[in-house]
């Protein structure tokens, strides 16, 4: 991993400097880990509930991206908390992070597709929903909003995907996107669902590549028990952070010209 260590700090010496800033900084990545507190997430027929499994997988993302690329990392939640999905992107958005990363567990609604149903997804924002799993995934991730938010930020996931300053930061999404699924699959052979898109408000509004790792189906007996395995845990982490490097190192000439 020593060589996507060089290539993120040779990207944030190329990073533009601002006004004061005239010594390099590392890049951000803020890591959040999906629901907390009441907003228990998707729940597994062996009980393993979504919001533990995310914390403790972003936890591992966490620390092997200090460890092995040298970032700073920032998580959206660090215990068992309520965090509305809005103030997760604030955050990323007040904190300038280069990267959002949102992890979540999947379920299927049917006691006929829970039993069959696994494997990886990961998605970036989009208005269009990538088909009617998408849009139920989405629908069901945007539950953890209040109401009110709920209503006003539908109306907003396309005008914010017309705000040409965020062009730039969606297309590198879906490289991030990919970059992510292929090392995901790659580490743990699980069946590929592929890259998708859907309006998960999560994402709305991030002003950085932005993308949501769906990592299994904690309603499918067999992918529960391996999900809630430690060292399986680590496999995700650890593919995760590598389509990180993999990423950076895609999009640096591009990076490095803006
Ligand atoms: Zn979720």
């Amino acid at each position: 991993m020593s060589r996507p260590a060089a290539l993120f700090a040779i990207l944030a010496l190329a990073a533009p400097a601002s006004a004061q800033a005239v010594r390099p900084r590392r890049l951000l990545v803020v890591i959040d880990p999906g629901h907390g507190g009441a907003r228990v997430g998707a729940v597994g027929p062996d009980g393993l509930r979504e919001k533990d499994l995310s914390l403790a997988i972003a936890r591992k993302v966490a620390a092997l991206c200090k460890r092995e690329l040298g970032l700073q990392v920032l998580l959206t939640r660090t215990g068992d908390r309520e965090v509305p999905l809005a103030e997760r992107v604030a955050l990323a958005n007040r904190r300038h992070a280069d990267l959002f990363l949102s992890i979540h567990a999947n379920s299927m609604p049917t006691a006929r597709a829970r039993r069959s149903t696994r494997g990886i997804e990961t998605y970036f924002l989009s208005a269009d929903p990538s088909g009617a799993a998408a849009a139920a995934l989405a629908e069901r991730e945007n539950l953890d909003d209040r109401p009110r938010a709920r209503a006003r930020r539908q109306g907003d996931v396309d005008a914010i995907l017309d705000d040409l300053t965020l062009t730039a930061a969606h297309a590198d999404s879906s490289r991030l996107a990919y970059a992510l699924q292929e090392r995901l699959v790659a580490a743990t052979a699980a069946p590929n669902r592929g890259v998708q898109q859907a309006p998960f408000f999560v994402l709305t509004g991030a002003r950085m590549p932005a993308v949501l790792v769906e990592v299994g189906f904690v309603s499918q007996p067999d992918e529960e028990k391996l999900l809630a395995t430690p060292a399986y845990e680590d496999q995700l982490a650890a593919a995760i952070v590598r389509g990180l490097a993999d990423y950076q190192i895609a999009v640096a000439p591009r990076t490095a010209a803006r």
